[in-house]
């Protein structure tokens, strides 16, 4: 950069010093030539762009800080590939990490500003479905936290993830227009755009050096155009960079139809280049006619290997040490043609021979894992690949036969093990197994929880890892304490630094274990207390203000908050809490703690039985809410549209975590940990990472139940009978028929039945084998809570040991173990 043309230290004081007076300076001026607006007039939103832009300035001089930095020192970057990344709000936690909340919040006041207005109208980046695109924005505030240099490449979706609304009870989307106000946080990148192709064919032809080599001549070309928004790491003057692409239709392309006169023509192909882009795909739909999510996924991936490329470029000029600069790492199978991809490149493209490319490709990918579901494990057909990248299906079949061979001489003479393990299932039409790819072209895999690895080592990844058993590794998942304690809960992260006597704790989460010894403290619990009670508060007027229903904060609230699907059994929480309303029917003065029931979460639109179990949470909760007899006791509510921000007003107001999964079905889970480190107890099955979480927080800390995995899997083989557990259960039996009695349906007996009926005939997951176990364990939550000091003492313990639950803890695994990366330190 030309020396003249940054900001002298004067002007950097004024225009982005981080004191009061700067901050009110800067942001009235932002208000005015930003947004063209006087305090006196601003709307809402005019208010929050102002503070937007306001934070932003003061990233920017770090952020070409860092890139300036990375560059010159020529340190190794990971990239991290995700179709997700669902980020939250951005607005509270710069502040956060910039350190400036207070001063912020005071330069508002003497504004006459409405600080948790502005902070409010921000709407979230809803660019992922849950778990995985959440652990990946986690993932990018540790990475900077952590200081190490990081790119993370994903999708600009114009619409993410559905926005809930709840009518009559049932689940209704709306689009997800998040860009509609603008997006102040985003730095559009025009000359930043790399083409990519679709469909066509491929041909032989001879080099000038009279190498056979191959071209591939694609049908259509899109431009991926880079979107950039910085990700500030916490206390530190590190800013990397996040990098989501748009799909255009390179501009060549209109002229040349506009000039052959179809404008028709030239607009549809520029409409149909822009649909890449256009939408985020639900989770758990059926596989029918998902070209477009394979375009999408080769689109993006193209897009950051040909960015990656041109970095290296501009710095070594030459593509040999590729996999030295960078380690990127595949966030599941979405961006598993990288490995097709990288090799096509660098032999078609930058004319290297297969070993060469073939060394630099499985040095540079490393492969996460995050599903044993076998309807999640992603496969393409060879027709659609034929029809859209044949060019990477003759990549794949090479990659296979050279594999194949290599399988066949390390297990010799075992042709079922090559069918099994051969990148195309041949068993029903001919498919390409994504995880088989990755995990063939890649340095690592890992799972994300150790039971979930040791899953994967023994079931899915089996022959793999008799292969190459170095390969595979366990990263267990983890969450950031400064979105999800300091942004969400600053009452608790105010008393926690108490507490400790310093902030330490918000960089290395393993100095909460000094609240330990103060777990007994009464001052301390007291404190403890009021922050929880305030908390539900706030939640409680919140539920209110949307849902018509004010929970009372004195009830232990008692919160499921994830995706609704049939293996995380919402359901089995709904059986409990009908045989709870039995039992105050039957014994109006039966010995119970009052409890809130509180769910949260999205049912991919096509997932019946899911928007079902949704339809029941609500149907459920409008008789019991509306019945006298119970009230005081028993109450349920249904929290609509469960996303990042929406999620930072539940973790805090939980005093009891639902991790209630089949045991081997839930790969790690992390809205257990949120809810853990925010002082909520578990009740839970020893499934992913509540494995872990229990080992960590004492066995006499954690509310299990229920079968283990192995105890699943042989209650599966011998021949699981639910109608058997249905009949020989009384109380099971009358809750599961009172629900299809038409109780709660005012009178339909057949609304319920698809639920009912699949409970006693096939129950896939096990509800009705765990019902009793859950039945137990619940009362003796009820009992623990009517021990106040014994509680406050369990919920101090789980916020004091969930320092292994940081994702600073996963992503410093990462770097030591897999990446090989060190940190680049750039001061604040
Ligand atoms: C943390 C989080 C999840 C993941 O929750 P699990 O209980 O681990 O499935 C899903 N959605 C959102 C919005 C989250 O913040």
């Amino acid at each position: 950069m030309n020396d003249t043309a940054k900001p002298t230290a004067e002007q950097q004081r004024t225009r982005t010093g981080l004191d009061k007076d700067a901050l009110k300076r800067a942001y009235l001026d932002n208000l005015f030539y930003l947004r063209g607006r006087f305090l006196e007039v601003a709307t809402t939103n005019d208010l929050y762009m102002a503070a937007a832009y306001t934070v932003r300035d003061r990233m920017l001089a770090r952020w070409i800080k860092s890139a300036q930095t990375y560059k010159d020192t020529n340190a190794r970057t990971v990239c991290y590939l995700s179709a997700e990344f669902l980020l939250g709000p951005h607005l509270l936690n710069n502040l956060v990490n910039l350190g400036i909340t207070d001063t912020a919040r005071a330069a508002g006041e003497e504004l006459e500003l409405d600080f948790e207005a502005i902070v409010e109208a921000e709407e979230e980046p809803g660019l992922g479905n849950g778990g995985l695109g959440r652990l990946a924005a986690c993932y990018m505030d540790s990475l900077a936290t952590l200081q190490i240099p990081a790119i993370g490449y994903g999708i600009r979706y114009e619409f993410g993830i559905f926005d809930q609304v709840i009518v009559d009870g049932w689940q209704s989307e709306r689009g997800d227009t998040w860009l509609k106000s603008g997006n102040p946080w985003e730095i559009p990148r025009p000359k930043l755009s790399f083409p990519v192709g679709f469909g066509g064919h491929t041909e032989q032809y001879t080099d000038e050096h009279g190498a056979l080599r191959m071209r591939w001549l694609p049908s259509m070309v899109v431009n991926g155009m880079a979107y950039d928004t910085p990700i500030m790491g916490y206390g530190v003057g590190n800013v990397n960079l996040l990098r989501l692409w748009k799909s255009e239709a390179p501009e060549s392309f209109d002229f040349q139809a506009f000039n052959v006169g179809d404008y028709y023509g030239a607009v549809h192909a520029k409409m149909e280049a822009e649909t890449i882009s256009k939408v985020l795909y639900p989770n758990d739909e059926p596989e029918a006619g998902k070209a477009l999510r394979l375009k999408q996924q080769y689109f993006f991936v193209s897009c950051s290997l040909q960015d990656m490329i041109r970095l290296e470029l501009n710095n070594a000029g030459t593509l040999a040490h590729f996999h030295e600069k960078f380690a990127v790492q595949l966030n599941d199978t979405h961006p598993s043609l990288a490995v097709a991809e990288l090799m096509r490149l660098l032999m078609d493209e930058y004319l290297m021979d297969w070993t060469r490319a073939w060394e630099i490709t499985r040095n540079a990918c490393h492969f996460t894992n995050h599903t044993l579901l076998p309807e999640a494990l992603e496969t393409w057909s060879v027709h659609l690949f034929e029809r859209l990248l044949p060019r990477h299906l003759q990549i794949i079949y090479e990659i296979n036969r050279r594999f194949l061979d290599e399988v066949r001489v390390h297990f010799f003479a075992d042709e079922a093990r090559v069918a099994r393990m051969s990148i195309i299932d041949e068993s029903f039409g001919r498919r390409i197994r994504m995880a088989h790819l990755a995990a063939v072209g890649s340095k690592a895999v890992n799972g994300v929880a150790a039971l979930h690895t040791d899953l994967l080592k023994s079931t899915v990844m089996h022959d793999f890892y008799e292969m190459w058993p170095e390969k595979f590794h366990n990263v267990t998942n983890g969450v950031t304490p400064r979105r999800f304690i300091a942004v969400s809960n600053p009452r608790l992260a105010r008393l926690i630094t108490e507490a400790c006597g310093d902030d330490r704790w918000l960089r290395d989460l393993a100095c909460l274990k000094q609240l330990e010894e103060q777990a007994e403290d009464h001052g301390l619990q007291a404190q403890w207390r009021q922050v929880k009670t305030a908390a539900k508060q706030d939640l409680a007027n919140w539920l209110g203000e949307r849902t018509g229903f004010t929970p009372d904060p004195q009830t232990l609230f008692d919160v499921q908050a994830k995706r609704i699907h049939e293996y995380k059994r919402q359901h089995l929480s709904l059986l409990h809490i009908v045989w709870l309303y039995e039992q105050i029917k039957q014994n109006p003065n039966v010995e119970l703690t009052p409890r809130t029931f509180i769910f949260g979460g999205k049912a991919a639109p096509g997932y019946f039985m899911a928007k079902l179990i949704i339809k029941l949470v609500n149907a459920v909760g409008e008789v019991i809410n509306n019945d006298p007899q119970v009230s005081g006791m028993l109450r349920v509510v249904f929290m609509p549209d469960f996303n990042v921000k929406n999620g930072q007003r539940l973790y805090p107001a939980a005093d009891l975590s639902e991790q209630i999964s089949m045991a081997g079905k839930e790969a790690s889970g992390t809205g257990n940990m949120k809810f853990s480190m925010n002082g909520a107890l578990t009740i839970g099955t020893l499934d992913g990472a509540n494995v872990e979480i229990r080992d960590e927080v004492g066995h006499d800390n954690f509310f299990l139940f229920g079968l283990t995995a192995p105890e699943v899997h042989q209650r599966q083989a011998e021949g699981y009978r639910p109608w058997e557990v249905y009949h020989g259960n009384e109380q099971l039996k009358s809750a599961v028929d009172l629900i299809a009695s038409g109780l709660f349906s005012h009178g339909d007996t057949e609304l319920f039945r698809p639920l009912t009926d699949n409970l006693i005939h096939s129950d896939p997951f096990l509800v009705l084998a765990d019902f009793q176990a859950y039945v137990d364990c619940q009362r003796q939550v009820d009992r623990a809570y009517r021990a106040p000091h014994h509680w406050d003492r369990m919920s101090i313990l789980n916020t004091a040991r969930m320092g292994k639950f940081s994702s600073d803890r996963s992503i410093q695994d990462y770097a030591e173990r897999i990446w090989g990366v060190a940190p680049v330190p750039i001061e604040a």
